[in-house]
């Protein structure tokens, strides 16, 4: 999968150099590039952002710059691409949107900063073939930039990638899979740590008790988190 992301900090990326999804780009199962709004710009300053019509405060970013980026994005390849604009006014982002995201073949991620994107540039690329826009919301809190937006929706949408988790079944057990459960409590070694134990069906080798403990948890967290 492709994975691009534009941004005014690109340097905020480099965690993807690391574990998993380093790992991953190691073995080309992902092919990340992050770009430089700023080499978009014609001025001396490099400037991306601009007062609001309308007024108000804070600045907004310029719909010029962010045009070029993504039409360089456009020009370098044919095939379709899932334009995500990062704002806390988008879609809420799940485990569900991940598993859609899973099977595109390019996700190109618009990091905004300031009061955020001129709001032509979602609606301009709606119109655009072969470019679908999706304006996402990673949860209802406000960040100062879209890069740990994208950064958390790169590593959920990365490690469904078959080949990315060592072992795709601990993918089939976790929280907020089809069912929507939670995933039960788990222990390791050793059995007594600060005066805790671990629950005794689980160290009792009965599957069918062990099964039906999990199942019980899970459905207890669940009801808690609700
Ligand atoms: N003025 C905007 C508003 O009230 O909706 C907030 C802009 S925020 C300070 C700057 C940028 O951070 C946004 O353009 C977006 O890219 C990113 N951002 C902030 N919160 C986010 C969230 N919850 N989900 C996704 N992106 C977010």
């Amino acid at each position: 999968m492709k994975i691009t992301a534009i941004s005014i900090f690109p340097e905020y990326f480099s965690p993807l150099d690391l574990s998993l999804i380093g790992k991953a780009r190691n073995q080309s199962l992902i092919e990340f590039s992050a770009i430089n709004l700023r080499d978009f710009t014609h001025d001396n300053h490099h400037t991306v952002d601009d007062t609001p019509y309308g007024g108000g405060a804070g600045m907004v970013m310029k719909p010029e710059p962010w045009g070029e980026a993504i039409d360089s994005v456009i020009a370098k390849g044919s095939t379709p691409i899932e334009l995500v604009i990062l704002t806390p006014a988008g879609k809420k982002f799940t485990q569900r949107v991940a598993e859609e995201m899973v099977g595109s073949e390019h996700l190109l991620f618009a990091c905004g900063r300031y009061e955020g994107i001129d709001a032509r540039v979602a609606e301009y690329y709606r119109s655009v073939t072969n470019i679908r826009v999706h304006e996402i919301s990673i949860g209802d809190y406000v960040l100062n930039g879209g890069e740990v937006a994208a950064l958390v929706m790169i590593e959920a949408i990365s490690r469904l990638i078959p080949g990315v988790i060592g072992n795709p079944e601990s993918l089939a057990e976790e929280s907020h899979n089809e069912i929507g459960a939670l995933e039960y409590p788990t222990f390791t070694k050793p059995a007594q740590w600060r005066g805790l134990t671990v629950p005794e069906v689980l160290m009792s080798g009965n599957h069918g008790q062990i099964a039906q403990w999990r199942r019980d948890e899970a459905l207890r967290r669940s009801k808690l988190a609700e």
